[in-house]
């Protein structure tokens, strides 16, 4: 049976790359994972940063599981109350500075970089878009553009016009920005490079800039968001704030969600001329707004926020001294940078046989990925980096 499901797997859905890792999950629970064959699997990634409490929490299941029964899609978003978007929009603003005090949410992160990239080019009647080197923003056309690798965008050309390339953490580039300028995208800490942490005021510096050219700063953390750096967003711990903040991941709580927000006076200039300036049919779809304000109530009751730093520091010590080339960290956002790329391969696969699952990064293949449930029990820690320092240390000796 299941492998007729890998040739169908093989066969009839499309693929993304040439050597899927074609295990099939049976079920998932908390940080583990349950594959049909072989070893369960202390899953160190979350789906990429999205269960951040951890796989269907079960005050989760029943909050989909009683939205579904009460309805599903009903309209087209922004057209009739739904109490899951009201509520979790109050929650989400309740943390959040007061300007960005109006949220629209989306099916996915890459629609909330096209509405907020729309959102700044209508604000400032600019067009121009000034993004970092490696960031990533999604993989539609809009977001594609501002997609800070050549190797990914050569072949999907023409994209926007007007999209031009800054390097992070660079003041100098800084320079670029100015009365022309529509906004600028950046993501606080640069996730696919391998976890890049900037310097303590290069955002504060940015914001400065943007400040002084009118232009707006949209802060992508769909990645960093929802607490996995160890605050609630990334952009608290540089003591500065967004015009536009990104969210998607974790924001659904495990099901399909994304937003931009903003300010009330920005977002209402979608609302006209042209009316309808940004549309979805699906965007903040009930069931995943209940689940997203399901796991953010998760968050808030078992308190999970305050124990990211402790396990991200666990993780550091077993981690530390494992003979990895460097290892970066923020919260519960890890990168284990290796010597090569073949080499972080050879150990994430050794890795998954011995029971632990983690990945790579989009633009760094020579570091491993590590960014757990945020409530991964401190036992699976010591067990996972237990195994991680055994596979290492096998990899070290075979050279
Ligand atoms: N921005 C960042 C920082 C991301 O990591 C991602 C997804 O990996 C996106 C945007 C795009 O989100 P989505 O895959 O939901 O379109």
């Amino acid at each position: 049976m299941h492998l007729d499901h890998r040739r169908i797997f093989l066969e009839q859905l499309a693929p993304t790359s040439e050597s899927p890792l074609l295990i099939e999950i049976e079920r998932a629970q908390g940080s583990m994972l349950y594959p049909r064959e072989g070893l369960p699997l202390i899953d160190l990634i979350g789906g990429i940063s999205v269960c951040n409490i951890g796989h269907s929490h079960p005050h989760v299941v029943r909050a989909v599981q009683q939205q579904a029964e009460r309805y599903m899609h009903v309209m087209v978003y922004g057209e009739l109350v739904q109490a899951p978007q009201v509520m979790y929009a109050q929650k989400l603003c309740s943390y959040l500075p007061e300007k960005l005090n109006c949220i629209y949410f989306t099916n996915s992160g890459a629609e909330a970089t096209e509405g907020a990239m729309k959102l700044a080019k209508r604000a400032t009647g600019r067009t121009r878009i000034l993004y970092c080197q490696y960031a990533y923003h999604g993989s539609t056309q809009g977001a594609l553009s501002v997609m800070g690798d050549e190797y990914f965008k050569r072949n999907y050309r023409p994209l926007l016009p007007e999209a031009y390339m800054i390097r992070f953490g660079e003041e100098e580039d800084l320079l670029q920005i100015d009365e022309m300028t529509a906004a600028v995208i950046m993501e606080p800490i640069q996730a696919e490079r391998g976890v890049i942490i900037p310097s303590e005021d290069y955002l504060q510096k940015v914001r400065a800039k943007c400040e002084q050219a009118g232009a707006l700063l949209i802060l992508d953390e769909i990645q960093t968001g929802i607490g996995r750096t160890g605050k609630m967003f990334a952009f608290e711990h540089f003591e500065i704030e967004p015009d536009i903040l990104l969210l998607g991941k974790a924001l659904g709580g495990g099901m399909p969600l994304g937003a931009f927000v903003a300010s009330q006076s920005l977002m209402r200039l979608l609302a006209s001329n042209p009316v309808l300036g940004h549309i979805t049919t699906f965007g903040g779809h009930p069931v995943s707004c209940a689940a997203g304000l399901a796991a953010l109530e998760v968050l808030e009751n078992e308190n999970i926020l305050e124990q990211v730093e402790q396990k991200g520091r666990l993780f550091e010590e077993y981690l530390s001294v494992i003979g990895a080339r460097a290892l970066r960290r923020k919260g519960l956002m890890m990168a284990v940078e290796f010597y090569s790329k073949e080499q972080c391969l050879r150990i994430i696969n050794e890795l998954i046989k011995k029971g632990v699952f983690t990945d790579w990064f989009l633009f760094a293949p020579h570091c491993m990925r590590i960014a757990p449930a945020l409530n991964i029990p401190d036992a699976l820690i010591q067990q996972a980096c237990e195994i991680i320092a055994e596979c290492v240390h096998a990899e070290i000796k075979l050279k």
